[in-house]
């Protein structure tokens, strides 16, 4: 093992280093003698062995003080060898450096790439939000990528949709979006299906035959959609993340099955919702509906993108745990775009959860 410093701020301040790699976190060491600056000044290169390093800096044992170093997620392993060739290390160069905020002495960042390229994620609906998550997918390097869209490419999808050209209009989306895709990155897998999703069968048949890590519902048509798409995922252990617009408040959320609440157990407890988002319009009759409108602009479209495939990227990599699931996350485009989160409790009845959560426990 060849430790080495990330790329952090060390400042003096006395007797004391005042040491910074998250701009939020500083972290004070005592260091009366400059033993520890002289240890993390070695440390820079990942040259040295730990026994070279205690030699070096004149200390019996320096292994404990790696392992507080490696706590506080300052060290790497230099030794460890790459699994990418120049291409990809060139390639995935922004992805890697991100990683490193995740990353220790035993486990690299390497580690969190390969999980993205062995990844497989099913995104049902290629339109303003499924391209926007799509394009993001394809940037992280998630190796396989399956679209499913019925619809054909329009004038009006312009204001939103930028995997599209004006002379691809009238042509299917799904196939369009998987050329770019191709196009984009050569070495990824996609496959595409021009379909409408109009069941929780047609969901689990499509589970079943692309075999999915991760599913992402960009659809929001019909009302049902949520619960077909909810029953297929959890019954097949499958996480899924959904994201939409209501009026002008993006909005995503996931579930992790038998480990997070699902869907059916909000729907069949809208009035629990902490905040209250749904809690006046519980049971009351629609009395006049008028057509959906899509007020997604491009802007918006690709917020929600990025964050609905920043929660891909924790569910595909578990570098930290998804923060939407069960839970809604609100963001306010009309206003000052403030966060506001929503969780909905797990309903020990609910019937959906009962067997993803035995999959869990076994
Ligand atoms: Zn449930």
């Amino acid at each position: 093992m060849l430790p080495r410093l990330k790329s952090l701020n060390v400042l003096a301040s006395g007797d004391e280093l005042l040491v910074s790699l998250d701009p939020k976190v500083r972290v004070r060491l005592a260091d009366p003698d400059g033993t520890v600056l002289t240890l993390l000044r070695l440390l820079r290169d990942g040259t040295r062995s730990p026994d070279e390093l205690a030699t070096d800096v004149g200390i019996d044992d320096v292994r404990p003080v790696l392992d507080q170093l490696d706590g506080l997620g300052w060290l790497e392993d230099a030794s460890r060898p790459s699994s990418f060739d120049a291409h990809d290390t060139e390639r995935y160069a922004s992805n890697l450096a991100f990683f490193d905020a995740f990353t220790t002495l035993s486990h690299g960042r390497d580690e969190l790439q390969e999980r993205l390229r062995s990844a497989h994620v099913l995104v049902l609906g290629a339109g303003g939000l499924g391209s926007a998550v799509l394009m993001n997918l394809a940037g992280l390097g998630v190796g396989a990528l399956t679209v499913v869209d019925q619809d054909l490419v329009e004038l009006r999808n312009f204001a939103r949709q930028f995997t599209y050209t004006e002379a691809e209009i009238g042509q299917p989306k799904a196939d369009r979006v998987a050329d770019w895709l191709r196009a984009f990155d050569t070495s990824l897998r996609v496959e595409s299906h021009r379909r409408r999703v109009e069941s929780t069968d047609d969901v689990a048949a499509l589970i079943v035959a692309t075999r999915p890590d991760l599913v992402v519902s960009a659809i929001d048509e019909p009302d049902e959609v949520d619960r077909w798409v909810n029953q297929a995922c959890v019954t097949a252990g499958v996480p899924f993340v959904r994201g939409g617009l209501a009026y002008t408040q993006g909005l995503y959320w996931s579930v992790d099955p038998g480990r997070s609440a699902c869907r059916e157990c909000l729907e069949r407890h809208r009035d629990r919702l902490a905040d209250g988002i749904d809690r006046e319009i519980v049971d009351r009759p629609r009395v006049l509906r008028q057509d959906r409108v899509n007020r997604a602009i491009g802007p918006v479209a690709g917020v929600l993108g990025g964050l609905v495939a920043m929660e891909a990227l924790r569910f595909l990599t578990r570098l930290s745990e998804p923060i939407a699931a069960g839970r809604y996350q609100l963001l306010d485009f009309a206003g000052s775009c403030e966060t506001r989160t929503d969780a909905w409790p797990a309903d020990p009845e609910c019937p959906v959860c009962a067997a993803a959560r035995a999959q869990v426990a076994a």
